[in-house]
């Protein structure tokens, strides 16, 4: 008989899990530690993500509502192992499905994740710029913590407060600034931090993530205050007011 597709799709990329620990890291940042039923098999790039199903998205409602089934973390650590990752995950103040689940996740919780073929990743560069919000600092950690101990880094991390920030790899090549209160959405604190950046003058690369319209406005100094081409730029955007799981 004929193998529903569906059915081999998910058992291909995706892997059931049972969370093992789930607990703040700040005030505003959780840390949820998966541990899967087999050895993850999956390439991995430090800075990949995984989408964690919140409603099966093979079902019919799942299939009718696909904004309502899966929500896109980044992998903060891969075990040595390949047991199990963990991921930091924002608990912004809003009412998303990934949110509820990150705020309910307790020990011995099953998940089911699925395991893209993409990810945000570094390349080969003279030095890297990494900008973001805490979104982007979740992607960031490992990223970093991939890079060659030689690696020249950079970059402005935005939180809400200072007590928020994510403690980061090569902390002190990083910038912090803080919202205190205004919103992540078209951020005039990162862009103004950017502007100020102080760079080598020939181009790295940049890495710009979080909220949509921030990350563009990010890009727009780095190209015109900076003079940067728009090539060694990467941008992913992580969320966008009225939008639902961005992947
Ligand atoms: C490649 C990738 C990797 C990501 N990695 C991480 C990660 O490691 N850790 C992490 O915390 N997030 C990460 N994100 C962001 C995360 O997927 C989004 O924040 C997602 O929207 C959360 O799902 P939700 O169900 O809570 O909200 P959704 O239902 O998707 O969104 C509902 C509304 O909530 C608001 N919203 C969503 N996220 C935020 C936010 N952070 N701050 C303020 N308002 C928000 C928006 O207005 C949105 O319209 C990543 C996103 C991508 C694309």
């Amino acid at each position: 008989m004929a193998r529903n597709p569906l059915a081999a799709l998910a058992e291909k990329y995706s892997m059931d899990a049972t969370i093992t620990v789930a607990e703040q890291v700040t005030p505003a940042m959780r840390r949820v530690r998966l541990e899967t039923d087999r050895p993850i098999g999956f390439p991995y790039t430090p800075g990949q993500h995984v989408r964690i199903e919140l409603r099966d998205p093979l079902s019919v409602s799942g299939i009718l509502r696909p904004a309502d089934t899966l929500r896109t973390y980044t992998i903060w650590e891969l075990a040595p192992d390949r047991r199990a990752i963990e991921l930091r995950i924002h608990l912004y103040g809003g009412d998303g499905i990934g949110l509820a689940w990150a705020r309910a996740a307790r020990p011995g919780d099953r998940v089911t994740f699925w395991w893209p073929q993409c990810g945000f990743s570094t390349r080969e560069a003279a030095y890297h710029v990494f900008i973001g919000e805490e979104t982007a600092s979740a992607a960031f950690g490992p990223m970093l913590r991939a890079l060659d101990d030689s690696a020249a880094v950079y970059g402005v991390v935005e939180g809400d407060r200072p007590e928020h920030d994510l403690p980061l790899p090569r902390e002190r090549a990083l910038r912090r600034v803080h919202r205190h209160g205004a919103p992540a959405v078209d951020s005039r604190v990162l862009a103004a931090a950017v502007a100020e950046l102080q760079l080598p003058a020939e181009p790295g690369a940049a890495y710009v993530a979080g909220e949509a319209r921030t990350c563009r406005m990010v890009r727009d100094v780095l190209v015109r205050e900076h003079g940067w081409p728009r090539t060694a730029i990467t941008v992913k955007p992580f969320w966008a007011p009225g939008k639902r799981g961005l992947h």
